[in-house]
């Protein structure tokens, strides 16, 4: 568990990002995909993220300090279909600028959700991801609603759609199903920081 996290602030705009030397590790994933659940979860923190705003709302890059020692960043989500082609475009390139900003990103989770075959846009995601230089992992989140026996056949349905080399992490965070390979993930980066 993540101890002395605190929401420090939501931002709309790239103008308006939090300055600060310290470490990142970065959340993308589409919209409801479970960003705001895997955050209190880390952080064993039911209120900390808001979770289920409509989706498509969470348009905000949102910062929880880490005891003062880095941040866990939740970026907009993606591809709500219900979002405008202009906003669409315009969290995109939100998306795009941070990760390619010179911000001190050690690490980025992708999040998609296991029941669904990834969509376009998590395609065009993964491919991106892989030409940047920040280390990334996969979490396939809401574990919890496909039957245990399925886990493996879904997570491979996400590897071969995405063409991913990577492993995936199944994770819930109903049930917290692998949070110990995440938070070792973390941690180690908290670490060498
Ligand atoms: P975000 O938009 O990516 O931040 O997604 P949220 O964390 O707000 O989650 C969207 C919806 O999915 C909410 O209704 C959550 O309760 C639900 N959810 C998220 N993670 C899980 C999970 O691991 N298991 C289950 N059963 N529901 C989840």
């Amino acid at each position: 568990m993540l101890k002395n996290v605190k929401f420090e602030t939501s931002v709309f705009s790239i103008d308006k990002i939090l300055k600060t030397n310290l470490a990142q590790i970065v959340l993308v994933g589409k919209s409801n995909v479970g960003k705001s659940s895997f955050i209190n979860s880390l952080c064993n923190n039911k209120s900390l993220a808001k979770v289920g705003q409509t989706p498509g709302k969470t348009r905000s890059i949102n910062y929880f300090n880490v005891n003062d020692n880095f941040y866990l960043v939740d970026l907009p989500g993606y591809g709500y279909s219900t979002m405008s082609q202009k906003e669409k475009e315009n969290i995109n390139k939100l998306i795009d600028k941070y990760i390619s900003g010179n911000y001190n990103i050690k690490h980025i989770f992708f999040l998609v959700d296991i029941r669904h075959k990834p969509t376009e846009n998590d395609k065009i995601m993964y491919d991106w991801l892989v030409n940047k230089n920040i280390p990334f992992t996969i979490i396939a989140t809401k574990s919890d609603k496909i039957a245990k026996t399925k886990v493996d056949e879904y997570l491979m349905q996400i590897t071969k759609t995405l063409f991913a080399k990577e492993k995936i992490i199944a994770f819930s965070a109903e049930n917290k199903q692998n949070i110990e390979q995440i938070e070792n993930i973390i941690l180690n980066i908290a670490e060498k920081n």
